[in-house]
C-alpha cells in the first residue's frame, strides 16, 4: 500500500519535501573517499521526466525543493534543464551540489534557475587538492570568479573533514574566500571510523568555536552552518522567540535532517531512499517513482543509531547525520554541542547589545545537510 504526502510529513511546521534527484552517478572527478562507488560509469536516470512528472504529481506540492546530485550533475546540464522546465507548473526551489569545476560554463539564465549552489571544496589548495585531484582547487576557484558575480542565490561550501585534513585550518580558509554565504563540513563516511583522529580533531574544532565567537564579538558574523544548526537549537530549547525565528523540535523518531520523512532521494534507478548512504540497501527502500512511496523510515531503523534517544544531547542532535553516528563521531558531536552550550550566554549578550543580529543565523529556508 502506498502513503500519502500527509503520511509522510511528520515534522509540525514543515510543510516541505526535498526531493534529491541522482542527475548521473558518474563524475569528472576522482575524490579519494567518494562512497560513490559507480563514479567511472556513464550512469543516468533510467526513468522518462515525464515518468518523474507523474510521480512528483502524485506526492510533490509548491514550496517543496529539488536538489540535483550525484555524481557530478553538471554534466548533464541538459536533462536538469528539461526537469526544471517540466516542473515549473510546482513552483519548486531548486539547487545544485556539484564539485565546481564548471560552475563558470553554466549560462547565467541556467546558474539563477538554482536558489542554492552547494560546492565541494576541501579547505586551502593543498588539502583541497590532496584528496580532490592535483589542480581541482584552481578551477574551482576559476569557476566561482566568472559565477558568483552573476550569481545571485547562495553558494555554498560543503567540506569533508578527513583523517589528516586539519578542519581548522580548512575552515578558515575557505571562509577567507569571498564566494561561500556559509561553510559546513562532515566527517569523513569511512568504514573504519576506530582510526579517525578524533582527540586530535577535537582540538582542531575548538578552536574553531573560538575563533567563530572571537568574530562575534567583533560583530563579524562569519555563517559556519555546522555551528549555527548548534546555536539554533539551543537557542530554540530555551524557549524565548527573542533568540530564534524556528521551531525545531522535532517527533522523537525523526532523524534531524528529516531524512525518511521531508527528505528523499530518487535514484537513477527511480528507487527512493531517505538517505544517499543507504541507496542501495534494500531494507532502507521507501518506494519507487512508479508505484509511490510505500514505508517511511524511522531513527530505529538506521543502524548505529540505538543509543540516541537516551543521549543527552539527543534533543539538539536528533542524531543529525549518520554519518555521525559512530561513536568516535558522536563524541566530536556532543563535545561541540557542550562548547557551544557554554559560550550562549555571551552570544546572547551579542545579539542583546546588537553586536550581531539574530537574523544572520538564518541565511535560506531551503538548507539541508547542515549539521
Ligand atoms: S566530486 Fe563528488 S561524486 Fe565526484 S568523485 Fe568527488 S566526491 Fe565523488
Ligand atoms: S551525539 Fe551521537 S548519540 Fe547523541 S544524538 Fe547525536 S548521533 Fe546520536
Ligand atoms: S544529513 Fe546525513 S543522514 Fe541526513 S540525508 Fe544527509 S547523509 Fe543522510
Amino acid at each position: 500500500m502506498t502513503l500519502t504526502r500527509n503520511q509522510l510529513l511528520v515534522i509540525p511546521g514543515w510543510d516541505a519535501i526535498y526531493w534529491e534527484i541522482y542527475a548521473t552517478t558518474a563524475c569528472n572527478l576522482r575524490c579519494s573517499y567518494c562512497y560513490n562507488v559507480t563514479q567511472q560509469e556513464n550512469t543516468e536516470p533510467c526513468y522518462t521526466i515525464g515518468e518523474l512528472v507523474s510521480f512528483l504529481k502524485k506526492y510533490a506540492r509548491k514550496g517543496d525543493s529539488i536538489s540535483f546530485i550525484g555524481g557530478e550533475p553538471s554534466i548533464r546540464t541538459g536533462w536538469i534543464s528539461g526537469v526544471i522546465s517540466e516542473t515549473r507548473a510546482f513552483d519548486f526551489r531548486y539547487q545544485i551540489y556539484t564539485n565546481g569545476i564548471s560552475l563558470g560554463k553554466f549560462p547565467p539564465d541556467f546558474l539563477n534557475r538554482f536558489d542554492n549552489i552547494l560546492v565541494s571544496i576541501d579547505g586551502d589548495e593543498e588539502q583541497n587538492d590532496r584528496y580532490r585531484g592535483q589542480g581541482t582547487f584552481s578551477k574551482v576557484i576559476e569557476n566561482l570568479e566568472i559565477a558568483r558575480p552573476v550569481f545571485k542565490g547562495k553558494i555554498i561550501a560543503r567540506m569533508t573533514a578527513t583523517a589528516d585534513n586539519n578542519v581548522e585550518k580548512s575552515v578558515k580558509a575557505l571562509t577567507a574566500l569571498p564566494y561561500f554565504d556559509t561553510v559546513y563540513w562532515q566527517y569523513e563516511n569511512r568504514k573504519d571510523f576506530h582510526a579517525y583522529p578524533t582527540e586530535q580533531k577535537w582540538d582542531e574544532i575548538r578552536n574553531l568555536t573560538d575563533f567563530w565567537v572571537e568574530n562575534l564579538e567583533q560583530g563579524r558574523f562569519i555563517h559556519l552552518q555546522t555551528f549555527v544548526s548548534i546555536v539554533v537549537r539551543l537557542l530554540d530549547q530555551e524557549g524565548n522567540q527573542a533568540y530564534h525565528n524556528e521551531d525545531y523540535s522535532l517527533p522523537h523518531f525523526t532523524l534531524g535532517c528529516g531524512a525518511g520523512h521531508h527528505y528523499m532521494q530518487i535514484y537513477i534507478t527511480g528507487d527512493i531512499y531517505a538517505c544517499p548512504e543507504l541507496v542501495g540497501q534494500s531494507c532502507n527502500l521507501m518506494g519507487d517513482i512508479y508505484t509511490g512511496i510505500t514505508q517511511s523510515v524511522r531513527i530505529g531503523d538506521f543502524s548505529n543509531t540505538d543509543k540516541c534517544p537516551q543521549c543527552p544531547e539527543f534533543e539538539v542532535c536528533h542524531c543529525r547525520c549518520l554519518h555521525c553516528t559512530p561513536c568516535e563521531y558522536c563524541s566530536l558531536l556532543k563535545r561541540t554541542i557542550a562548547e557551544l552550550r557554554k559560550k550562549l550566554p555571551l552570544i546572547k549578550a551579542l545579539i542583546d547589545s546588537g553586536t550581531i543580529d539574530k537574523e544572520d543565523f538564518y541565511i535560506s529556508e531551503h538548507l539541508e545537510e547542515m549539521f
